[in-house]
């Protein structure tokens, strides 16, 4: 059985218009017909979805919701969740691959940088020509981000780049880097942090390890380093000491997209449960007819429905121009654990099934613990979440 014969209707969403559930008819049949068939090999020959990273290319789906005029799509962050979503429901690796290239890279480049930084790389990103990413995360510098040792030194008309970077999807394939480095000041003083963009193959940049993972196999994680690499002084992107901020601002629409990702997983899992439970007999009865599999049931359709309305109101907050992080952290943060759950009682109900590559079971739980992990761990999502509540509370 996969995920393609199994198919769940979803429940209409109030934050949904006609044009999103076209998006999502659209990028469903291509997700079904082109990245379900993959998915497997991906995971366990660790490939790279090159193949699906073109045809979403063509299809205009590397730069959802960046406006045409920078080679983008011209649609919003509710039809870009339903893309990472669609898209990861089926492959988690080829979920992330998108949401690390659209939200993570070519997003702050979009958002922060100059009308020249933009045109020399945003169409590109956006159209799917030149892949991007994201690097922040360092050896010393993990949950806390302001920890950054890469340093960025004046010299001339550039700026010289030392030190390593960590964990970087897509890192290997990009076009592009925005990244973060120290100007000076003391390691964890924020303020003297800026952000940069580096192309590909210039000198000094320099892959490092292929990370080999748990799960998000054909997801590209590498760690890179500078040395004495060099970059034109106008790479840099806004001011120095407002690095650090862009970054988190940029990590808080990233939390949406993972969130989708988280979304997608649940929901991918629920897929092959669902069917398994209604088909399965044993004891001369329907697995889905034995009361702890039916609540088991339930309780993931009834998460995977709260996880999408939490998702989808922080998307759909951000596209209105109202204050959104809160429920950016909401959001990824239940539909991670979501995805958690759904996965780990995916694997229980399909038994012994469940523990083989049968089925798409056991990738899902291997590629859903990234959700918990990546752009702020579950951890920092309810620090973030508690330090909201300390200065303004909740209003209903
Ligand atoms: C597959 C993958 C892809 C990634 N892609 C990228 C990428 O594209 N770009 C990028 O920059 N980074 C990327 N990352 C890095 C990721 O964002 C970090 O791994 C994450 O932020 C956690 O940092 P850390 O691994 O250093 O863990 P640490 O910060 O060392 O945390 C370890 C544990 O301690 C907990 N902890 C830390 N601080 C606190 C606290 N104050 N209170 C309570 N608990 C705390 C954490 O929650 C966690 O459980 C990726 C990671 C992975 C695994």
């Amino acid at each position: 059985m996969t995920t393609a014969d199994s198919a769940v209707a979803l429940t209409p969403s109030p934050f949904l218009t006609e044009d999103h559930v076209a998006v999502r008819e659209a990028i469903r049949d291509f997700a079904l017909n082109e990245v379900a068939p993959l998915a497997a090999k991906l995971d366990e020959e660790k490939l790279f979805p090159h193949e699906t990273v073109a045809k979403l290319a063509e299809l205009g789906f590397m730069g959802v919701p960046i406006p045409v005029e920078y080679g983008g799509a011209g649609m919003d962050y509710v039809a870009y969740s339903i893309v990472i979503e669609e898209i990861s429901r089926v492959c988690g690796a080829t979920g992330l691959t998108v949401a690390a290239h659209t939200s993570l890279g070519t997003g702050p480049i979009y958002n922060f940088g100059t009308e020249e930084q933009k045109q020399r790389w945003v169409p590109k990103c956006a159209s799917g020509e030149m892949l991007a990413a994201f690097a922040l995360t360092e050896p010393d510098a993990g949950s806390d981000a302001k920890a950054t040792r890469v340093t960025a030194i004046e010299d001339g008309d550039h700026w010289v780049i030392n030190g390593a970077k960590l964990y970087c999807t897509n890192a290997t394939h990009a076009g592009v880097i925005v990244f973060t480095a120290r100007m000076g000041g003391e390691v964890g003083d924020a303020s003297k942090i800026a952000a940069f963009v580096v192309e590909k193959g210039t000198p000094g940049l320099v892959m490092g390890k292929l990370e080999d993972k748990l799960g998000l196999r054909g997801s590209d994680t590498r760690e890179f380093v500078f040395e004495d690499c060099r970059i034109p002084k106008d790479f840099r992107l806004g001011e120095p000491g407002q690095g650090f901020g862009q970054f988190m601002k940029t990590l808080e629409g990233g939390r949406i997209s993972i969130g989708a990702m988280g979304l997608g997983l649940a929901q991918g899992a629920l897929d092959v449960a669902l069917p398994y439970a209604k088909e399965r007999k044993q004891f001369g009865k329907r697995l889905i007819d034995m009361q702890p599999v039916g609540f088991k049931l339930s309780n993931m359709a009834m998460e995977i429905q709260a996880a999408r309305n939490l998702v989808y109101e922080a998307a759909w907050r951000k596209d209105h121009g109202l204050p959104f992080a809160r429920h950016a952290s909401f959001g990824k943060l239940f539909a991670s654990e979501t995805a958690m759950r759904a996965a780990h009682d995916a694997v229980q109900i399909l038994g012994g099934t469940g523990y083989t590559r049968e089925t798409p079971a056991e990738r899902i739980l291997r590629d859903a613990k990234l959700c918990e992990i990546g752009e702020g761990t579950s951890e920092i999502q309810r620090l973030v979440i508690a330090r909201f509540l300390d200065r303004e509370g909740l209003d209903v």
